[in-house]
């Protein structure tokens, strides 16, 4: 379904706002103005639910998640960034592979089943966007994903 993106987004962090660790802090950067997207709602939230989740649980000593929102080309891109646990480079790739978890001690303390980042890149895929991210051990990750933005209506066209 059309959906604007920025509102969209809004409210899922809003739910997470209200049930945040007082530890942790959100800010945002989100265009102005409004950016439609043709997704299910159902299944772009479940990403990012996964994302934010992922994003709070490996930050032990909280620290800000940064929420971003802008148009690369013809794409929407979302960033969530933390300053969490981070991790190894060579690892950035394997955490969308099914069941991969970095640090099998260190994340059976945290909990999860390794899924969630490939379930996210399933969904991601099938709305033809792009999901990677970028890590520092020690000092955080940011997880991206892009949605093809739909085309401006224009004056004069249908
Ligand atoms: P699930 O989401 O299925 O409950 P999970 O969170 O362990 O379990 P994924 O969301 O797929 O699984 O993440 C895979 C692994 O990637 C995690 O176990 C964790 O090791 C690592 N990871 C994911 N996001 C972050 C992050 N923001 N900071 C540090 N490590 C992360
Ligand atoms: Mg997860």
């Amino acid at each position: 379904e059309k959906v604007e993106f920025v509102s969209f987004l809004e409210q899922i962090i809003e739910r997470f706002e209200m049930n945040k660790r007082e530890d942790i802090q959100f800010s945002k950067q989100l265009p102005s103005d409004n950016v439609y997207v043709w997704l299910d709602k159902d299944k772009v939230t479940q990403v990012l639910d996964n994302v934010i989740s992922n994003a709070t649980k490996y930050s032990p000593e909280g620290g800000t998640i940064h929420f971003a929102v802008k148009r690369v080309r013809q794409k929407l891109q979302v960033s969530i960034k933390d300053e969490g646990l981070g991790m190894p480079a060579h690892t950035v790739e394997k955490i969308f592979d099914r069941f991969y978890r970095v640090d099998k001690a260190r994340s059976r303390e945290i909990g999860g089943t390794g899924l969630g980042l490939a379930i996210a890149r399933e969904i991601i895929e099938a709305h033809h966007g792009e999901i990677w991210a970028e890590s520092q051990e020690g000092k955080g990750t940011t997880v991206f994903f892009t949605l093809p933005l739909m085309r401006q209506k224009r004056r004069g066209n249908k």
